[in-house]
């Protein structure tokens, strides 16, 4: 099953919808994802839904979890990745956080602040949690994910670097589209290549089965310190590519357009625009 929130014309809100081919159906009762995923029977409920329907094609499509309790993201979980920012394979993985409004949609403008010049791409798969837990062992953690989505964790790298803490080069408003669609776990298994190309040039290209954390090990993990609720997402790591570690080194550039693909989830395809 494919979930997405869209945006509702005149501005009315969003609604979680599912897609069928070419067409959105109306989740009636869910304003978004995340929303849905907050009701137990959210599975049961979004394969019956019978609502209004709307054209896929040229959907107005919000980030596929608007407001995520949490944004859990991985650093240095692909190998050609830690190699190219000349780390060791770690022995644990590095976490940190991303915040709500950081997140844009699958074909909104993504900000490029006035403040850096450094602004870098990282094609990730985000892992979505479906069900409540606590130091969920890694054969359960499988129960606990509802699907998976693209993101891209777009960092501002002098401001990521400027302190040992990435945390203020990691969560610039608007700068993270996530989307386009929730695919449920029957229909994704990690594996299909996922790649980011910048104005059609490819800049990265791995598939997402080289993680060095799987998605399973990374929701027993963290749910070791701390619950994972519906619709909590995390953020799995990005492979080589990225362009800070490029020679000469590379970054977005006002007009250029980001296309971030997973094989089997989607692409998001976003212009990035100086912010005013
Ligand atoms: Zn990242």
């Amino acid at each position: 099953m494919r979930l997405l929130t869209l945006r509702l014309e005149n501005g009315t809100g969003t609604t979680a919808v599912r897609q069928d081919g070419d067409t959105l159906t109306q989740i009636d009762g869910f304003p978004d994802v995340g929303a849905l995923l907050k009701d137990a029977h959210w599975a049961t409920i979004a394969q019956a839904a019978s609502g209004a329907t709307y054209p896929a094609e040229g959907a107005d499509l919000a980030a596929v979890v608007p407001s995520p309790g949490k944004i859990i993201c991985v650093g240095h979980n692909y190998r050609n990745h830690i190699k190219e920012m000349g780390r060791e394979v770690p022995s644990h993985p590095t976490l940190f956080a991303k915040y709500q409004e950081s997140l844009i949609g699958p074909n909104d403008d993504l900000a490029l602040p006035q403040e850096s010049d450094t602004v870098d791409w990282e094609a990730e798969l985000a892992v979505v949690i479906g069900k409540t837990g606590r130091r969920i062992p890694e054969g359960q953690a499988a129960e606990h994910i509802a699907g998976y989505a693209v993101l891209n964790d777009v960092s501002m790298r002098d401001y990521q670097f400027r302190t040992i803490q990435w945390l203020q080069g990691k969560t610039w408003e608007k700068s993270t589209p996530f989307g386009p669609a929730l695919v449920t776990q029957d229909e994704f298994t990690p594996g299909p290549l996922m790649t980011s190309a910048v104005d059609g040039e490819v800049q990265q290209s791995t598939p997402t089965s080289d993680l060095v954390f799987t998605p399973e090990f990374l929701v027993s993990y963290i749910s070791t310190i701390i619950t994972l609720n519906p619709g909590d997402v995390i953020a799995t790591g990005t492979p080589g590519g990225v362009g800070h570690a490029q020679d000469p080194k590379r970054y977005l550039q006002e007009g250029q357009v980001l296309v971030t693909t997973i094989e089997g989830l989607g692409q998001l395809t976003n212009r990035v625009v100086k912010e005013a």
